[in-house]
């Protein structure tokens, strides 16, 4: 599997029809290894970018250690994920972090 299309499973978006139009995102504390899930709203998030595209950074806190967390996402004009970078914290897939922790 490519990159590319690593990074489009990540983000893919199941919802046909554009209901919602937001883009949602997963992130796992490093320390406490909780989940969280974003919603990030394209009209009040999503930033543009000078050179075409779009940019988010998000702070994120999960609700065990309350450590923040700092998103980052570049998308390219058709909000595909160009890069993608969490301080504190990893980016899950949504089937990650719909599966619970093993026992
Ligand atoms: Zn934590």
């Amino acid at each position: 599997m490519g990159l590319l299309e690593k990074l489009g499973s990540l983000f893919g978006s199941k919802t046909a029809g554009g209901a919602d139009d937001a883009i949602h995102i997963y992130v796992e504390c490093e320390r406490c290894k909780a989940k969280v899930h974003v919603r990030l709203d394209r009209r009040h998030d999503i930033s543009a970018r000078e050179d075409g595209g779009y940019f988010v950074r998000k702070e994120v806190m999960d609700s065990k250690c309350f450590r923040l967390m700092a998103a980052e996402i570049t998308f390219d004009s058709a909000y595909r994920i160009q890069g993608k970078e969490c301080q504190g914290g990893r980016f899950l897939t949504q089937e990650e972090f719909d599966t619970p922790p093993r026992a």
